[in-house]
């Protein structure tokens, strides 16, 4: 077996401290949170030239040669030691934000990284996510961590436009079968996205999202990230714009997704989340580490097990408890609990994220509500009357 027991032998080159100087600062600045996870992004560059990717937001779309941070190790030890940083809790997710973690010349150091983090005996959440090839020999080192609980999502989007999408997406695909037939310790999630009404949303599309569903643990799926810097790259390139204006959440328009979910009704699916957490705390057998259930009109096409799972663990945290932790952090004004979620103001996104998966309770900024039925995304295709609009 393929087991990684040392540093890669022929190791990606480090930037120097000038080239690194040289970057924008939120690329230069190695974990950020998310969401999903304390993100690690201990390398930057990619050859793949997805027309969406979020490295535009960086000015980093022009590097196609990934290049290192820092050393492996020390990425570790900076993620480990981070103050959001929670030993069998905080989720992780490793280069998800400059680079495809299963590149030939980046894959060892991931799985370097995967290792020492096994090592340690964590046994937190770890999100890789890819759109590359995936061999069996991946396979054997991804069931080799003991410890970890390892989900390797395929971003699979069948978006047949090359200036959009230049990989094409049969290599997904196979990636998800191929990980799906040899998993043991890890699990995988069909990450079907970006989904763009009119781009790659035809029942052919649905259908082939469908098949290969039943090739993974979960499956999730989700809109486009359409901001400023993508919207301006659409344009310089002559790419057919997706939409009439920008949106800082993800634009995942209520057209599309009810068409997804007739489909979904009627064939022979395997189960379909809105969120990642949700698909990837399901593929484990777990509620989801995110309190999504306290968005109840998210869990409408949930598997009952499930339902009854993230149920016994959803417990509305006390208000003092809350309150204590969030003014810590650096709250202001009221700190509220509701039977939806934590509502704070004066914390961004990172103290919010560390209330969240601390309390597995959705933690929201009073300054940005989510509407109803349309958690968390952009309100653009969204019909009026919940305080949104239509696009
Ligand atoms: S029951 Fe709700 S919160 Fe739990 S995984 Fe399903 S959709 Fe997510």
């Amino acid at each position: 077996m393929n087991v990684p027991t040392a540093a890669p032998r022929r190791a990606l080159p480090i930037l120097s401290a000038e080239k690194i100087g040289g970057l924008k600062p939120e690329l230069a600045d190695v974990i950020e949170y998310r969401k999903s996870g304390l993100s690690l992004n201990w390398i930057v560059g990619c050859p793949l030239e997805c027309g969406y990717c979020v490295r535009h937001l960086f000015d980093n779309f022009e590097m196609k040669v990934p290049r290192r941070l820092m050393s492996d190790e020390e990425a570790v030890t900076r993620l480990v030691g981070h103050p959001y940083f929670r030993a069998h809790r905080t989720p992780i997710q490793l280069l998800n934000r400059a680079t495809d973690p299963m590149l030939p010349i980046v894959k060892p150091h991931v799985f370097n990284v995967l290792r020492r983090l096994d090592e340690q005996g964590l046994t937190n959440h770890v999100l890789i996510i890819t759109r590359w090839r995936v061999n069996p020999e991946d396979c054997a080192v991804l069931n080799s961590f003991k410890h970890l609980r390892l989900t390797v999502l395929v971003t699979h989007s069948n978006i047949a436009n090359p200036a959009i999408e230049p990989v094409d997406s049969t290599i997904a695909a196979q990636s998800l079968r191929t990980l799906y037939e040899h998993a043991e310790r890890y699990r995988t999630v069909l990450y079907w996205r970006p989904i763009v009404p009119g781009l790659n949303d035809s029942d052919t599309d649905i259908e082939q999202a469908r098949e290969l569903s039943q090739h993974a643990h979960a499956t999730v799926f989700t809109g486009l990230f359409f901001r400023e810097e993508i919207a301006s790259y659409y344009e310089a390139h002559g790419l057919p714009m997706p939409y009439g204006e920008t949106a800082r959440r993800k634009i995942m328009p209520e057209a599309a997704e009810e068409r997804i979910l007739a489909a979904f009704q009627q064939g022979s699916w395997g189960a379909l989340f809105r969120k990642t957490s949700c698909g990837v705390a399901y593929a484990h057998g777990e509620a989801d580490y995110n309190g999504h259930y306290g968005v109840r009109e998210l869990c409408d096409i949930c598997p009952e097990e499930q339902i009854a799972r993230c149920h016994a663990a959803w417990v509305k945290p006390e208000l003092t408890a809350v309150t204590q932790e969030a003014r810590v952090l650096g709250a202001t004004g009221e700190v509220e609990v509701n039977d939806r979620a934590i509502v704070v103001e004066g914390l961004d996104e990172p103290p919010r994220y560390y209330l969240q998966h601390g309390f597995g309770y959705q933690c929201h900024d009073r300054a940005k509500p989510h509407h109803h039925r349309q958690h968390g995304r952009a309100p653009i295709g969204w019909k009026a009357g919940n305080g949104t609009r239509s696009a």
